[in-house]
């Protein structure tokens, strides 16, 4: 079938259509339930169906909706005049027992009914008479090639339907169990070509057979436009871009791929030289991308957020579902999950930050696409640091971890997630420090209480308590109590945004060591900061 261009989006509307999603998505790279927030907890939540429905259909995305096509129906009906921007949509009774192509007839969604037909073990409803007979494995080919004009497409195999009979020229294997009516005279022809063709009784295929290899950066976009016209040969046909090495870090070598919508792939072997900076190379059959030299690598460290999925980004969740490589800290790696089996995890631990940092340059040099987790932020007490640290000092002995494409990506850090829980403690200069003596003296730590205390900043303390380390939160509490009020109010949050989630809000005066452990995240008024019902704020104004 041809190749889904977003993952597939399976909507649910209560738990008891979660089994037969779940069923589903085992079949889908990348595919994810979306589930009606407050009724059933799924990988992404929404509140409004309908709503949530027409933002995905208008983004493309394929959908399998778990409820009456009628409801489908309905909620998609705004958005059905163009039918040209349709991605595939299906409804599937909740017990897995019906499947139902409803849109998207040249976008593949009978292709995906049999597909998810198979995953439930019934045959799928299929109603589209040319799809019966010959017309979806004409218009949607196999990965590996194009349909050169759908228009065209269209009236050709509606001459197909009216009896016309065609012929084929060039390789197109999936076409033989088509049962076609082919005939050596006929007047219409199935051509599957890398060049144009100009011709209005032949349907068009280009099988992606023709790479495009660059050695020089500059106006690339434009010199691939006329050696292509040059050679008579379909920009459809194109496989890839591929460049020296020494292009990585280029620029305007991505822009162009972006452009042209294209992989970009580095090899230093070019099998010829070309004068003019581009050499068009055409193979016999589509050519993988994937086995030409090889990616600019990358590497992406993200925070999960505090433990709940609607609380990651969906930046982070996106580079998730794209990694080659995950690596992180076991309970981490494990909220992050669950992964594909095409996906490697690593997992480590929570101390070997360097060594993990310095495996994932080695692994994203080689081109592969490397994910390393924290939770909440990663630049917060976590790995983007240490990512960094490893980058800075091996920066002249390592021109690879150089080339590799490099991005940080916030997420919701445990003070922040806290914070909002319990109102808006942090509504004014705060400060965040972490209690851990593991990588900073002790001395240090107390230094910097004390001048958040005098400085009249609320505190937010990660790390707070360890059993190796029991006394030294009583220390740093006894700290602070010299310079706030015993009223002080202090929010404790411990594991915000997991299963085991407990708030409590105390008083500086009555603050027990035995309330607070690794998991907890603890802030410390300011004397401003005050209690209103349930809520602790502090407020925007300083006297
Ligand atoms: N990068 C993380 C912090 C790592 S340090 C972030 O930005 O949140 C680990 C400390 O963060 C823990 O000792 C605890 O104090 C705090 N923490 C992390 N997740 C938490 C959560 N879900 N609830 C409460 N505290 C949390």
């Amino acid at each position: 079938m041809a190749g889904l261009s977003s993952p597939l989006a399976i909507v649910i509307l209560g738990p008891a259509a979660l089994d037969t999603a779940r069923r589903i998505q085992s079949r889908f790279d990348a595919a994810r339930v979306h589930g009606l927030a407050h009724r059933v907890s799924a990988d992404i939540a929404y509140d409004d169906f309908g709503e949530h429905m027409r933002e995905l259909y208008r983004a493309g995305v394929p959908i399998v909706a778990l409820c009456a096509a009628g409801i489908v129906i309905r909620a998609l009906a705004p958005c059905l005049a163009d039918k040209s921007a349709e991605p595939p949509v299906l409804a599937v009774a909740q017990d897995g027992s019906a499947v139902v192509p409803l849109l998207g007839g040249t976008s593949g969604v009978n292709a995906l009914a049999r597909e998810i037909g198979a995953a439930l073990d019934i045959a799928p409803a299929i109603t589209t008479s040319g799809e019966l007979r010959f017309g979806q494995c004409l218009l949607a080919p196999p990965e590996g090639y194009a349909l050169a004009d759908i228009e065209q497409g269209k009236r050709f195999v509606s001459d197909l339907l009216a009896g016309a009979t065609t012929r084929i020229e060039g390789g197109a294997p999936w076409l033989d169990a088509a049962a076609l009516p082919l005939a050596d005279d006929a007047r219409l022809t199935v051509r599957i070509t890398p060049h144009t063709v100009d011709d209005e009784h032949s349907l068009v295929i280009h099988p992606r057979c023709v790479l495009a290899w660059i050695d020089d950066d500059t106006g690339i976009v434009e010199r691939v436009r006329i050696a292509l016209r040059e050679r008579g040969l379909s920009p459809l046909a194109l496989a890839a871009l591929v460049a020296p090495v020494h292009l990585m870090t280029s620029a305007s070598l991505a822009d162009a791929a972006r452009a042209l919508d294209l992989p970009l792939r580095f090899s230093d072997a070019a099998p010829f030289d070309s004068d003019d900076g581009i050499a068009l190379q055409v193979h016999d059959a589509p050519v993988d991308a994937q086995s030409i030299g090889r990616a600019r690598g990358t590497l992406t460290v993200i925070g999960l957020g505090p433990g709940n999925a609607e609380s990651m980004t969906p930046a982070a969740r996106a580079a998730l579902d794209t990694a080659q490589d995950v690596l992180g800290y076991e309970t981490y790696v494990r909220m992050a999950g669950p992964f594909r089996d095409d996906q490697r995890v690593h997992i480590t631990d929570n101390r070997e930050e360097l060594q993990r940092a310095r495996h994932a340059f080695e692994l994203a040099s080689e081109g592969r696409r490397v994910v390393v987790v924290s939770s909440g932020d990663p630049g917060v007490f976590a790995m983007a640091a240490a990512v960094l640290e490893a980058l800075d000092r091996a920066y002249a002995s390592q021109p690879a971890w150089r080339a590799v494409k490099l991005a940080i990506l916030p997420g919701v850090s445990a003070s922040l997630a806290t914070a909002a829980r319990a109102g808006a403690p942090l509504g004014h200069d705060f400060c965040v420090l972490s209690l851990s003596d593991n990588l900073k003296p002790w001395s240090v730590i107390e230094k910097r209480i004390a001048h958040a205390g005098e400085a009249d900043l609320v505190m937010a303390f990660y790390n707070p308590l360890s059993k190796a380390r029991p006394l030294q939160f009583d220390r740093a509490i006894d700290i602070v109590k010299r310079y706030r009020k015993p009223q002080t109010p202090v929010v404790l949050g411990r594991d915000i945004g997991r299963p085991a989630e407990a708030l409590r809000v105390v008083t500086l005066g009555e603050l027990k060591s035995e309330w607070v452990d690794m998991r907890t995240m603890v802030i410390v008024g300011s004397s401003t900061t005050r209690v209103v019902g349930d809520w602790v704020y502090t407020p925007r104004w300083y006297e």
